[in-house]
């Protein structure tokens, strides 16, 4: 706790994100509401959830709420909330300071973004601006806030222009109050302090906020309610009227999930979609289900469009909302969904489900298992009957998260592998699906081929692939970093087994023995001069036009795996490869001779190297010497124009 004003500059990141956030959304003003009510609603369920096992942090202040207070004369708004409210400690981490992360990654995405036709909201809809949405109308915003059990209150404020002042404050209640100043009305703008005006967006964005957000309204009333208003002619009476003010409550609360599947329009699901994903872009798709009987349960699950940018960041919430009756339990509940559809957003309602159920317990839950398994399979039985483009469009976004389960979830193992696409050599650009790859084999054909690597083009024309093209065979082109661990947990597919173009045997092509024989001598020298680099020399059966590859055996790490492991960070033994060369290729031949003819030739020795660089280069490796490989290539072009 510091006791003076401190005044703080924004982290540079922040600021950025909070110019961008102004200057593109200025169009689509009114959502800093949606945003800031959304804030309070969570600040509500986190408290709720905590008072859960902490009785007294509620004090005899039970009653949640979110409170909209205008003042046209002032040009103000106020909205307050008796959530858990922040400490001094929290509102420098929360607001200002430290960005969440990937903050700076995301700025990065939009400034480039800005060049391309991408609209920028619809990016930072994916982000979710949160807070910082206040400054699109704000010129000063305050924050005052006392966290539940705490008796000290902060107060936080901006211009949103670089800086920021932070200091202890005074405050009666628990929660949060944030003032803003409103920014001078252009003409034909909205005005944020009329009642029609936010009881309008209130409808539109916050309708299902599981709180209600309340508002004093002035209202002409009696005075004495028994008095008649009118006489028996129909003529007013003259009944003496005053103004009041009411609190009325604004949203409907309406659990949507309660309804009846047809009752619910698309802009409703897109509504709530919204309210809950923090994400703009309307969903996808949404899968309603009510189930009774031994396990009950309602839910109301949706598939995004876009991913959201912190899909693969350790910090990734997950999307489902626990409720039971309605009442809500807590948000991110990891437990009813797997980590492969961790996009997955929406609400699951379980009526069986002990209020006081803490984390932990919930883990162990028989009714949350069940729930768990029972949705998973509904999800899978949306994706595998969406239409092919449809689902095309999901997978490109969340293909490489549904891949995670191959290696994750053993018991979903078949129904996931119906479920992934790939590119393959003769697809190109399409996706197809392993079961259209089988339908494609040749009738010699037992194995499902694949190839693991970064680049789609080098992939494509990888040596490796040289004898399996030439038999007309169809190859998987992998070039996501976890289809590394598809291939691990997905060994076959309808029982034909998936097999490493570049690593073990290729049974396509047969080496005759008598001709490999014929070389060993030469490969046995190339291996001694390239030892510290190469575990062997091989006679290559899977090239056909090229001299040399690299390989592994079949227990060997992939070269991709290898670079995607080097990249993370991690310590991994070099492992040496096997450097295959192609006896009919005529340059072999005339190595040989060489060799035969000399093996002191020195020649040798950098013919060598040059197979070894060019085995690297062709699956897009780096090469230890590059110079030396072009005044190799060099010299033997001028020796090979007469
Ligand atoms: P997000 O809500 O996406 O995390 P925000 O920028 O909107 O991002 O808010 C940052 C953090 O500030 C929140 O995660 C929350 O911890 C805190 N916060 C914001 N508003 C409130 C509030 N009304 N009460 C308590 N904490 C809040």
């Amino acid at each position: 706790m510091s006791p003076k004003k401190e005044t703080l500059q924004f982290k540079t990141e922040v600021q950025q994100l909070m110019n961008i956030i102004i200057n593109s959304l200025y169009s689509n003003r009114e959502i800093f509401l949606r945003e800031l009510i959304s804030n309070a609603s969570d600040a509500i369920d986190r408290l709720r959830f905590k008072s859960q096992t902490e009785r007294n942090l509620l004090g005899d202040d039970a009653e949640f709420k979110i409170k909209l207070i205008p003042d046209e004369k002032k040009q103000t708004l106020e909205i307050i909330d008796n959530g858990i409210g922040m400490t001094y400690e929290e509102v420098m981490e929360n607001i200002g300071t430290i960005a969440k992360s990937g903050t700076a990654e995301f700025v990065a995405a939009l400034e480039k973004s800005k060049k391309k036709a991408t609209p920028a909201p619809e990016l930072i809809g994916q982000f979710g601006v949160g807070f910082y949405s206040a400054f699109i109308v704000a010129d000063k915003v305050t924050v005052t806030t006392k966290a539940a059990g705490s008796d000290r209150a902060v107060k936080w404020e901006s211009s949103g222009d670089g800086s920021y002042t932070i200091e202890e404050t005074k405050k009666e209640d628990r929660g949060t109050r944030i003032l803003l100043k409103l920014k001078k009305l252009e003409e034909g703008e909205q005005d944020f302090t009329q009642e029609y005006t936010l009881r309008h967006i209130v409808k539109q964005h916050s309708d299902f906020v599981n709180y209600p957000v309340v508002m004093d309204v002035e209202r002409e009333e009696q005075v004495d309610p028994s008095e008649p208003m009118f006489d028996k002619d129909g003529k007013p009476t003259g009944a003496k009227m005053h103004k009041v003010i009411r609190e009325e409550t604004l949203n409907s609360m309406k659990a949507i999930w309660t309804k009846n599947k047809n009752d619910i329009t698309e802009e409703e699901h897109k509504e709530f979609y919204n309210h809950i994903s923090h994400d703009w872009n309307p969903p996808l798709d949404h899968l309603h289900v009510k189930l009774e009987g031994t396990t009950e349960y309602t839910a109301l699950l949706y598939l995004p469009s876009k991913a959201p940018f912190d899909l693969f960041s350790q910090d990734h919430k997950h999307g489902i909302h626990l409720y039971s009756k309605r009442v809500f339990i807590m948000d991110d509940c990891k437990e009813l969904m797997p980590e492969y559809l961790r996009f997955v957003k929406g609400v699951v309602d379980a009526p069986d489900l002990n209020l006081n159920v803490s984390r932990e317990i919930l883990q162990q839950d028989k009714i949350v298992r069940n729930i768990r398994i029972n949705l998973v399979k509904k999800i899978f039985e949306l994706l595998s009957k969406m239409d092919k483009e449809k689902y095309e469009a999901f997978y490109e976004v969340f293909g490489p998260v549904i891949k995670e389960g191959l290696s994750t979830d053993y018991g979903n193992k078949d129904k996931l592998a119906d479920l992934v696409r790939f590119k393959t050599t003769k697809s190109r650009d399409k996706w197809i699906s392993l079961k259209d790859y089988v339908a494609n084999m040749k009738e010699d054909q037992k194995e499902i081929y694949y190839i693991t690597g970064d680049n789609m083009a080098t992939l494509l024309n990888s040596p490796h692939l040289e004898q399996l093209r030439e038999k007309d065979y169809e190859i998987l082109l992998m070039t996501d970093p976890v289809d590394e661990w598809v291939v691990q947990g997905l060994t076959e597919y309808d029982k034909k087994p998936l097999k490493s173009a570049e690593k073990g045997n290729l049974d396509v092509n047969k080496v005759d023995e008598k001709k490999k024989d014929d070389y060993s001598a030469l490969f046995g020298f190339i291996k001694g001069h390239l030892e510290d680099k190469i575990k062997e020399v091989e006679a290559s059966s899977r090239l056909k036009d090229s001299i040399a590859c690299l390989t592994g055996k079949e227990s060997d790490m992939s070269a991709y795996m290898e670079k995607i492991m080097k990249a993370s960070g991690q310590d991994i033994p070099i492992s040496k490869r096997i450097l295959e060369l192609n006896i009919d290729h005529p340059f072999i031949g005339k190595m040989k001779h060489m060799f035969e003819t000399d093996t002191t030739n020195p020649k040798l020795k950098e013919y060598s190297n040059l197979l070894m660089d060019m085995a690297i280069i062709s699956e897009g490796g780096k090469i230890e010497n590059p110079s030396q490989f072009s005044k190799t290539v060099g010299e033997l072009m001028t020796s090979s124009i007469v």
